[in-house]
């Protein structure tokens, strides 16, 4: 069973959409999703972009 981070439906059903983080070299799973909407819906809810620009113009 692969639960939608944001939504928990079942994303192998959608069009998923994996995201992962990088920790001492290593890929870390850090969420799945149906679709880039549910993506972006939890990094909206999740306020995962406050302060992360890599480059501010
Ligand atoms: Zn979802």
């Amino acid at each position: 069973m692969s639960a939608c981070t944001y939504c928990g439906c079942d994303v192998t059903a959608h069009d998923p959409v994996f995201v992962a983080e990088l920790a001492d070299g290593d890929r870390l799973p850090a969420g799945q999703f149906c679709n880039y909407g549910c993506l972006a819906a939890h990094i909206d809810e999740a306020g995962l972009t406050e302060g992360t620009a890599c480059r501010i113009d």
